[in-house]
């Protein structure tokens, strides 16, 4: 998986790669989607949601740009497996989750792994977690129909956001840092995310 469908496609972070070699990502599927976990394409979780493809979580993680300091925050903990990823590459995680039985299996198999370092709560993550900013990294790893705007106001200057924004099934991956005055936008390719449902998100 990471040979060819992560450093064969140009995802070049030596911390990124080697984590994602370490990370038991069959783990964070049911058994019966075992042994499709280290193939290259999205597999179904619980709830109607989804694991995104391998070559996804690199990119969208790689543009976080982590050295191990960082506070980063997630929105969409789904089975836990991008937080197992972040928690290895920064020293603290917290991930916002909307559907309660999501976050209670997530918080599980992340504790039985050993993560110390990941906080998740049942919210409606497009609201940020405004007690816990600001965060030198935001990863949204569900699609948009706009960029949240307590997203950018809960980031640090230079801090990084990743986000995909668009229709309900096409996105763009977007790379926001945010700047004293604004921020600088990068398009990192077309994506297809689950639904971020929420105040700043789509309606329900
Ligand atoms: N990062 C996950 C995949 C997430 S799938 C993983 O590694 O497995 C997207 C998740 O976003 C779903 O679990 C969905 O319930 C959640 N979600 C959607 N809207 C949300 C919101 N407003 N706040 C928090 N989570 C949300």
């Amino acid at each position: 998986m990471v040979e060819t469908q992560l450093r064969a496609r140009g995802i070049r972070d030596k911390r990124v790669l080697e984590t994602m070699r370490y990370v038991p990502r069959h783990l964070f599927l049911e058994e019966s989607l075992h042994s499709q976990a280290y193939e290259d394409h999205a597999l179904p979780i619980a709830e109607k949601q989804t694991i995104s493809q391998p070559y996804i979580v690199a990119l969208m993680t790689e543009a976080l740009e982590l050295k191990g300091t960082e506070k980063v925050l997630e929105i969409g903990t789904g089975s836990g497996y991008q937080a197992a990823i972040l928690a290895e590459l920064a020293e603290r995680v917290l991930s916002i989750e909307r559907i309660e039985s999501l976050a209670n299996e997530a918080r599980k198999l992340l504790e039985r792994l050993g993560y110390r370092n990941i906080t998740i709560k049942v919210f409606d993550g497009t609201c940020g977690w405004k007690e816990e900013s600001p965060f030198d990294a935001i990863i949204v790893t569900a699609g948009s129909p706009s960029v949240p705007q307590p997203l950018i106001d809960q980031l640090k200057i230079k801090g990084r956001l990743v986000i995909p924004v668009g229709e309900v099934y096409s996105q763009m991956l977007l790379k926001i840092t945010k700047e004293e005055k604004g921020g600088r936008q990068e398009d990192m390719g077309g994506c297809r995310f689950v639904k971020l449902l929420g105040e700043y998100g789509w309606k329900e």
